[in-house]
């Protein structure tokens, strides 16, 4: 029997979004049913209700950072059972044969990646639907080889973030070889940013904070960061020139990167995150003289994912989060509009059933 589901869904880019029902999949022999208690709201489900990327199948029900229980298995399941503390992050399939699904790279499966919401949806996970449909909702049917362990020592909803935002920013930390000694900054304190300073303070970087104001100076530096740096003060920024090794952008807006160039080391690394898809503009000079680089990276593999809650269970480290009622996401989106937000918005859905 078709699992109903409950959920908040955007109809159009300029509609807020709504109490919405639909089914999931009865669990396959495969498959894990998993009521969902929390999910986190990130900058991206704001980018794709808002069609800022294109492409965009309404309706759309967003939410790709899913913490839950379990509440069935199917036949083949032994690594889940009912009553496990579970999480989805972005994906919930991928092609499994392509090379960089053979390496634990499923984000980046050559035929695509099946992501949580938007997705072309083969395998029926929003029952009678063409495409997939994410955690702002009550419950979810996915593939055993998609679902994560979230470690018994992390609260369900501040580790529902980790599933995006911690392992978006924990891959480039880990694949740059972030470690005692490095020097790390990370511009734009929102969701990403917060955790990229835990998590590379965590692994022993000393960590630089690039941020537009002031304000979260304080929260910073109680999160691990060694420096604050108000990216728009030009005497800070060339006091800070040529001194990191890498530098995570989380800048969810097209934004001046030149200047935040020179702030890298020789061979130092800038990696955007941001989904921005306007061009930045870039000059070779910097880049050629010092043997810099700008790279992208796009969230974690399932292994890696993972590898990210266990450290982050070893290490208590969890998301700074502010809870909210299903139907309280519209304002949530226009609060993370304005940067306004300490550090991640995480809907609580137990309390769906007053909203939807
Ligand atoms: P967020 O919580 O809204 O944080 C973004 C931060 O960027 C803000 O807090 C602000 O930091 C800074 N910022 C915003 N507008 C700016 C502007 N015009 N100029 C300079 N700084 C600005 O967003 P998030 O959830 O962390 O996501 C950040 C970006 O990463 C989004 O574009 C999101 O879609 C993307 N993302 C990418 C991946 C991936 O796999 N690559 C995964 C998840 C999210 P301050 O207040 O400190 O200035
Ligand atoms: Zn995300
Ligand atoms: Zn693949």
């Amino acid at each position: 029997m078709p699992i109903a589901t409950r959920a908040f869904a955007a109809t159009a880019a300029d509609q807020p979004l709504r109490p919405h029902s639909f089914e999931r999949r009865d669990p396959g022999p495969d498959d894990v049913a998993i009521e969902i208690k929390y999910c986190g709201v990130c900058h991206s489900d704001l980018h794709v209700v808002k069609n800022d990327l294109g492409g965009t199948h309404y309706p759309i029900v967003p939410g790709h950072e899913i913490a839950g229980v379990v509440t069935a298995v199917g036949a083949n399941v032994a690594r889940f059972k009912q009553g496990d503390r579970v999480g989805v992050g972005c994906m919930v399939d991928s092609c499994r044969t392509c090379s960089a699904c053979r390496e634990g790279l499923e984000q980046y499966c050559e035929p695509g990646m099946t992501q949580t919401y938007g997705s072309r949806d083969p395998k029926g996970q929003a029952v009678g639907q063409t495409i997939t449909q994410g955690g702002y909702s009550d419950r979810i049917t996915v593939d055993q080889a998609f679902v994560l362990k979230i470690p018994d020592s992390l609260p369900l909803d501040a580790a529902a973030p980790l599933l995006c935002a911690g392992v978006t920013t924990w891959s480039p930390l880990k694949t740059w070889g972030v470690g005692p000694g490095s020097k790390v900054a990370v511009i734009g304190l929102g969701g990403l940013g917060h955790m990229a300073v835990k998590l590379a303070a965590a692994l022993g970087a000393e960590v630089t904070v690039l941020s537009t104001s002031d304000r979260k100076k304080a929260d910073a530096e109680r999160m691990g960061a060694r420096h604050f740096l108000i990216n728009s003060d030009a005497e800070a920024m060339k006091a800070a020139a040529e001194q990191f090794d890498l530098i995570i952008n989380t800048v969810s807006a097209t934004h001046e990167i030149a200047s935040h160039v020179n702030l890298l080391a020789r061979d130092g690394t800038m990696v955007m995150l941001g989904l921005t898809t306007e061009g930045l503009p870039v000059f070779a000079m910097p880049l050629l003289w010092r043997r810099r680089r700008i790279a992208g990276s796009l969230i974690g593999g399932i292994r890696e994912t993972q590898e990210m809650l266990d450290f982050c269970g070893e290490h208590g480290i969890v998301c700074e989060i502010e809870v909210i009622a299903p139907d309280q996401i519209n304002q949530a989106y226009e609060r993370m509009e304005r940067s306004d937000v300490r550090y991640r918005f995480v809907i609580d859905m137990g309390r769906m059933a007053a909203t939807a």
